[in-house]
């Protein structure tokens, strides 16, 4: 599964623990372990601790010595990864710009299913085929990806299989995606790998190197409905931009233009400014 908005994810994990039964346990810990190594002074033996706090409810009836070494097998490849560049780049939340022109061309296209399938792979390309070299924002031309995450993101679970690979098609057709499956001769080490969804979206200006005359349309900030910044560009009505960032929201009854992520800041800074003017009162 693509994780978009990394801090959120951890925020969630750190908060919510890992239950008995979750399906991504082992990626939520690595990921748990990495930003400790990354963002925190915690030696080995209390980053160990909290993980086993945060995945109490995972790990229920398997003794403590068990789950303590698959704990710190877990820091070790951690930390032999960690340490190198590319993990670290990885680790961060990327920045996804949307470009004017691509815009157009995904508009242009008159089936919603067929434009909202060509949004979603524009969007799971820029956000996994995005690397830095030496600080300069690039992108590998194809991408490696799970495919369920697209659906997920153009919203089209429901379709069935015939129907999404006969979208493939027309996309692939009309020259704006090129999908494929491979299998992967090296299956035998990693059985996941057994087939790989690759993709490429020729259109995506990003792949150039030079983006200097590209108008940026938006950058995309709400991770939880990505959708509404196609819907936006389309001129759907009932939308207006959040005062603070500008990501589109949706207009409601009462007089709020602030998006959840903007206003749960802003609430954060009055409850502080309330705090201190108390100290000073005190
Ligand atoms: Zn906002």
């Amino acid at each position: 599964m693509i994780v978009f908005d990394k801090e959120k994810y951890l925020k969630d994990i750190k908060e919510n623990g890992i239950g008995a039964t979750d399906q991504c346990a082992k990626q939520k810990m690595r990921y748990v372990i990495e930003d400790f190594i990354l963002n925190s002074s915690y030696r080995k033996n209390k980053i160990v601790e909290k993980v086993k706090e945060i995945a109490r409810e995972y790990f229920t009836g398997l003794p403590d010595e068990i789950v303590n070494s698959e704990i710190e097998t877990m820091y070790d490849e951690s930390k032999a990864v960690v340490c190198d560049d590319e993990a670290r780049s990885e680790h961060n939340t990327k920045t996804i710009h949307l470009y004017v022109s691509e815009m157009e061309t995904i508009t242009k296209i008159k089936d919603e299913k067929l434009m909202k399938l060509a949004y979603a792979t524009l969007i799971i390309h820029k956000h996994c085929s995005q690397f830095s070299a030496n600080g300069v924002e690039k992108y590998h031309q194809s991408v490696r990806s799970c495919d369920a995450d697209i659906y997920r993101v153009a919203e089209l679970n429901d379709v069935s299989g015939t129907k999404k690979n006969k979208m493939w098609k027309q996309l692939t057709d009309m020259g704006l995606v090129k999908f494929y499956v491979k299998t992967n001769t090296a299956f035998k080490f990693n059985p996941e790998w057994i087939a790989m969804v690759l993709f490429t979206v020729p259109f995506n200006v990003d792949l150039k190197e030079d983006k200097t005359g590209e108008e940026i349309y938006m950058d995309v900030t709400n991770y939880d409905d990505l959708m509404i910044y196609l819907k936006h560009f389309k001129g759907q009505r009932n939308l207006i931009r959040c005062t603070d960032c500008g990501t589109p929201i949706e207009r409601t009854g009462n007089s709020k233009c602030l998006c959840i992520k903007c206003a749960a800041e802003r609430k954060r800074q009055s409850d502080r400014a309330r705090y201190s003017r108390k100290l000073a009162f005190a």
